[in-house]
């Protein structure tokens, strides 16, 4: 089967880290084109702007995109409106009305839009979705903490508006937690500490229902040491442990089992079985959650906050 030629657009840190060796192996795509106004992939054709790579690279049938959310909705647009399947970095985009209109467009041209939510791919989260399906859920306890220092070092645009903050990684908690919970989640309260210097916040703690099981989550983006990625739930049948962001599985009277990092290749498969189905993914559950969170939080204002 022909691979299909694929622009790749936002050459930052995780297009260099997982998107070039994820379609490097991949027998689905070819990277035929670059998108970005500075960065560049060796021995790949790079242009400014996805408008520029479109025109001058026709065979171009699919766009990745790994710009920050904020203006990742006109980039998107884009490539829908000239005919090209298009996936998407989470979060999809900046707000839910520009996540849901570049779905209406992609239904409307025939193209694939694929939402993709990296964390639900890791090793352990199917084993955990499918242990717990018949359980009865009594509490959940989610803690996503880790040190923006070292891995978004000089990523400005983060805690810029239209960055989310403290949930660009907290969103991949949130899109495990909908894809392993049973019952939908309920925002409830939320508190968030804004530096006064920042517009997004830097932590944030949030209290949700899922049925009726009380769910209470902890984001951090200073946290310094061992960094946390862990999904804790009670059920009548005992503790599931969900930790190192979904890739190792702790289940009651069983021993720890562990999986290797296959998110993006897991990503790159199923957005070609998408195109070649002509179908579309696009589950806006976990942006939901963070905007109802914006809704009804109350805002700390803390100290500012320099790289
Ligand atoms: P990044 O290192 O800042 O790279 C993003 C690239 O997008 C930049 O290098 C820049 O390249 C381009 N860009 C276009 N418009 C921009 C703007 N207004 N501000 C800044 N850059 C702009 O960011 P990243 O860490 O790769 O994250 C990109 C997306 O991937 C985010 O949605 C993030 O949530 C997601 N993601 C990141 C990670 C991670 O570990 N870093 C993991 C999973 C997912 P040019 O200057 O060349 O245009």
């Amino acid at each position: 089967m022909d691979r299909i030629k694929l622009g790749l657009a936002g050459i930052g840190k995780i297009a260099r880290d997982q998107h070039v060796p994820a379609l490097a192996a991949s027998d689905d795509f070819e990277l035929v084109a670059t998108a970005s106004r500075h960065g560049r992939v060796e021995g790949v054709t790079g242009y400014v702007s996805i408008a520029e790579m479109i025109h001058a690279c026709p065979q171009v049938e699919a766009v990745s995109l790994c710009t920050p959310p904020e203006g990742r909705f006109e980039q998107a647009m884009t490539a829908i409106r000239a005919g090209k399947h298009v996936m998407l970095e989470k979060p999809p985009a900046a707000t839910v009305s520009e996540a849901e209109a570049l779905a209406a467009a992609a239904r409307a041209s025939g193209v694939t839009l694929f939402a993709t939510w990296h964390s639900r791919e890791a090793a352990e989260v199917d084993a955990a979705r499918t242990w717990l399906a018949d359980r009865r859920i009594d509490a959940v306890r989610i803690r996503w903490m880790e040190n923006i220092r070292q891995w978004h070092p000089g990523q400005d645009w983060i805690l810029a508006a239209g960055g989310f903050g403290v949930f660009d990684p907290g969103i991949n908690a949130l899109s495990i937690a909908t894809r392993i919970l049973p019952q939908p989640l309920v925002v409830l309260h939320a508190t968030m500490d804004v530096p006064a210097n920042r517009a997004c916040p830097l932590a944030a703690a949030i209290t949700f229902r899922s049925g009726e099981a009380a769910v209470d989550a902890c984001f951090d983006f200073l946290q310094t040491g061992g960094q946390t990625w862990d999904i804790e739930v009670d059920t009548d049948a005992g503790m599931l442990r969900l930790t190192h962001g979904g890739s190792r599985l702790e289940l009651p009277g069983e021993p720890l089992v562990s999986g290797s990092n296959d998110e993006y290749p897991r990503l790159y498969r199923r957005f070609a079985e998408l195109v070649r189905s002509g179908e579309s993914d696009v589950d806006l559950r976990p942006i939901k959650l963070v905007a109802d969170a914006f809704l009804v939080a109350e805002r700390r204002v803390t100290e500012p906050f320099e790289f």
